[in-house]
């Protein structure tokens, strides 16, 4: 079977749900036109389907005539909550909310990838489970582990798992793998420093929380600079500050929001700590107190199986005039962690960057737009993919 001429062939299809989808949008946890039309595609090919799974989840089982492996592929369909500017006839109908991260094309290319395994039913040696999750935006408890709550990977245990991401800074039509870690845990922290206002005109009587979280955002770059291990990627950002109403009135308290970026454990564990301990030890200084919460439940680092990863590229590159290469790793997050953390899998890219049609711009920009001739190549390489690993003797 050649699954990329196959799906030069469905190629209108993909395209056409895809901006259907884009046109309408759904925020997180909200997906729930999204998932009707993912399940009424499904069950129109055959496939047996799931709904409801995990919040506004859907799973395909497609079973094949073998008892191979069972081979798991999970597409994203959220978007983000921001006005759309990409001048595209398909833009979103949907105030405020937009398809920046490309799970419209996610969820496009992975329907594809149920038609072509439909259409091998009988050739196919295991189990393929199609996973369209929530909330792949939201952070924290995310949509993939209410999924795997509702047990999306038992019955029958995943044996692998697949997920492709869009990549508006790869070129177009490139397929990017890694071994290993591949991105960040994103740990979400807020500190709360608490003084004693007073007049501004008084600076002495008070304790300025103002002042203490100005030396607080220059100190706790010290934790990255150095207390962590320069060969460790490791990144710390306050992206907001809140405190005050007005110029001569010294505050109580100031808010300060903020990131780190890891990719192993000892280097987040040690980084949370150092974070705790220069926001208490400034604050203290300067007689203040610092309260420092970092949010529950942030996702986990994405790990690729080293094993499976290489395999997978062997395989991607059977792809006829695939250009597929080694990827950077990257310090955003992802849920699909999640799913590595059941069974082994890989999570890699497709570049859809392509000056030439204007797709310049980066994942969430109110301006991303995608390439899409690049997605009959994503929805072969998840077919194919699927269709080697089934057959997989352990
Ligand atoms: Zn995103
Ligand atoms: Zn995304």
């Amino acid at each position: 079977m050649d699954l990329l001429k196959e799906a030069k062939a469905i190629e209108p299809e993909i395209i056409k749900t895809r901006r259907e989808i884009h046109a309408h949008p759904e925020l997180a946890y909200h997906e729930e036109a999204t998932a009707k039309l993912v399940a009424d595609r499904l069950k129109a090919m055959g496939i047996e389907v799931k709904t409801k799974v995990g919040g506004t989840g859907v799973l395909g089982t497609l079973k094949g005539k073998g008892t191979g492996k069972v081979v798991a592929l999970r597409a994203d369909m959220d978007a983000l909550p921001l006005d759309e500017m990409a001048e595209v006839s398909f833009k979103s109908n949907v105030k405020g909310v937009m398809h920046a991260c490309g799970h419209d094309t996610h969820v496009a290319m992975l329907l594809g990838t149920a038609r072509l395994l439909a259409n091998h039913k009988n050739e196919l040696d295991g189990t393929v489970k199609f996973l369209f999750q929530p909330a792949e935006e939201h952070g924290g408890r995310g949509g993939a582990k209410p999924m795997i709550e509702d047990g999306v990977m038992k019955n029958p245990k995943v044996d692998y798992v697949f997920g492709l991401h869009i990549d508006g800074d790869e070129e177009s039509g490139v397929l990017a793998y890694r071994g290993g870690p591949i991105m960040a845990s994103p740990d979400t922290f807020k500190i709360r420093i608490t003084g004693k206002g007073g007049h501004g005109s008084a600076p002495h009587q008070t304790v300025d929380p103002v002042y203490v979280a100005a030396q607080l955002v220059i100190a706790v770059q010290g934790v990255s600079g150095r207390m962590i291990d320069p060969i460790q990627p490791f990144v710390i950002s306050i992206g907001a500050v809140h405190s005050g109403t007005k110029e001569n009135i010294i505050p109580d308290e100031a808010v300060l929001d903020g990131t780190i970026r890891t990719l192993d454990e000892p280097t987040r564990k040690k980084a949370k700590e150092k974070v705790m301990e220069v926001a208490k030890g400034v604050a203290k200084a300067f007689g203040a107190t610092a309260e420092v919460e970092f949010l529950e439940d942030a996702y986990p680092v994405t790990v690729n199986d080293e094993k499976v990863t290489e395999e997978a590229s062997k395989i991607l590159k059977q792809l006829s005039g695939a250009k597929v290469k080694v990827r950077n790793q990257l310090l955003g997050g992802e849920d699909f962690s999640r799913f590595l953390l059941e069974a082994p899998g890989s999570f890699y890219f497709l570049g859809t960057k392509n000056a030439s049609k204007g797709c310049i711009y980066p994942n969430h920009s109110s301006r991303f737009m995608v390439d899409e001739d690049v997605l009959k190549l994503g929805a072969a390489s998840l077919a194919l993919l699927a269709v080697e690993f089934t057959k997989q003797k352990s």
